[in-house]
């Protein structure tokens, strides 16, 4: 089915798109010599910077009229990235977001809060289409407002809950100091988070939090939104949707094709879309795709949890350090709080500097700094600062996102 799907998309990129015809041509490779899976690798890649050079939508492969919706990234800088949807487009996306919910267990007569924003952001609508597809009940309370998520969550028993995994680990303290337990006030049996990096520390304090299980979902707006990969009930790797998405690791470096089981960039060939087609997009977030299949019986292939975006990599004095090995310090070492932040800054040398949450016995422990120092070293081999601060007093992520990098660093 992939090749069929294959051969199929290329020629119809080839002749709808003239971005991909020229990339076609000045590499000197014709459509009709991708013939199999094993061809695949003859086909140029797509970058992040080719859309934001094709602002708006120089990218369409139909006319404007064709098209349903539109969603946009949020770029940090400059232009940001459009992405279009046909009417089939959005079928297709509603059905692998439904197919999403359905592998971690939602189903009719679940109640889906859905903290993702609502908006340009495809988060939101991504996993309100995929509750529709199920059937289940959405309640889109979208981001924010933590009070009257807390309230709405007990009230309405919401059983299936989405966001991002900072806020969910924020709401465990957020539910306990507006007076509620949250293991026994609301009926949660399921989690699903993603869009930005996290790991199984901040996945058990979630599940211990409120007692339900949570499933790491993966995607981007540029590969339709969310529902590109998530993991089964045996939460060892997101499973991609192979029948939509080719999913390969290159070394981010050369672009060098690696094996299955290799770290790497993953780069996305997607089947069937209709009104942007993307033939090898560099997703510039680095994991491992895993073939054997899984314990759960599904074929699709799966991939590592994602280490980091290689664009959210920090180089700190020539070191490559990732936000998420820093949480995985912190959240081993037993005695702190949730929230933390990373500094970067220069003066003559770079510097680290690690800020972290911690209730008063753990700040009044003279070894405690030294020994979360002591553990950052055996991780990133380079000596960060370490600052306790009070709980309460790093702020807090309430929309989306959590800003855990503060780089004080000169630009240039
Ligand atoms: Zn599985």
């Amino acid at each position: 089915m992939q090749e069929i799907k294959l051969r199929k998309i290329v020629g119809y990129a080839y002749r709808n798109v003239p971005f991909y015809r020229k990339r076609f041509d000045d590499a000197g490779t014709k459509p009709e010599s991708i013939k199999s899976l094993d061809d695949l690798s003859k086909i140029p890649f797509t970058v992040k910077t080719d859309l934001r050079d094709n602002y708006p939508l120089g990218i369409l492969a139909v006319p404007p009229n064709r098209l349903y919706c539109l969603h946009a990234s949020s770029g940090t800088t400059g232009k940001p990235i459009v992405v279009a949807y046909t009417r089939g487009d959005l079928e297709r996306w509603s059905k692998l977001m439904g197919r999403t919910l359905d592998i971690t267990g939602a189903k009719k007569g679940d109640i889906v809060q859905n903290m993702y924003g609502y908006g340009l952001f495809t988060g939101g609508l991504g996993f309100h289409y995929g509750a529709r597809a199920i059937g289940a009940t959405i309640l889109p309370t979208s981001v924010g407002n933590t009070k009257r998520q807390l309230m709405l969550m007990k009230d309405l028993r919401s059983t299936v809950v989405t966001s991002t995994p900072s806020y969910m680990v924020y709401l465990v303290e957020a539910s306990r100091a507006e007076g509620y337990d949250p293991r026994t006030d609301f009926a949660l049996r399921i989690g699903i988070f993603g869009a930005e990096p996290w790991s199984e520390e901040s996945r058990k304090r979630i599940q211990d939090g409120f007692g339900l299980r949570a499933h790491d979902v993966y995607g981007m707006s540029e590969l339709y939104g969310p529902g590109v990969g998530i993991e089964c009930e045996r939460q060892n790797g997101l499973h991609i949707w192979g029948d939509e998405f080719l999913v390969e690791t290159i070394n981010p470096d050369t672009g060098e094709v690696l094996e299955p089981g290799k770290e790497g960039e993953l780069v996305f060939t997607m089947l069937s879309r209709e009104a942007m087609p993307f033939l090898r997009y560099r997703s510039r977030d680095l994991s491992i795709v895993y073939e054997e299949e899984c314990a759960c019986g599904r074929c699709h292939s799966r991939i590592a949890r994602i280490k980091g975006r290689s664009d959210d990599m920090l180089i700190v004095g020539g070191v490559n350090v990732f936000p998420s090995q820093i949480e995985h310090v912190l959240m081993n070492i037993p005695g702190l709080g949730d929230q933390y932040q990373i500094i970067v800054s220069h003066k003559e040398l770079d510097r680290l500097a690690v800020k972290v949450e911690a209730p008063p016995e753990s700040l009044r422990d003279p070894n405690m700094p030294k020994r979360i120092q002591e553990d950052l070293f055996a991780v990133l081999s380079i000596r960060a600062d370490v600052e306790l601060v009070e709980l309460g007093t790093i702020p807090r992520s309430e929309v989306g996102k959590a800003r855990r990098v503060i780089d004080l660093r000169p630009k240039d």
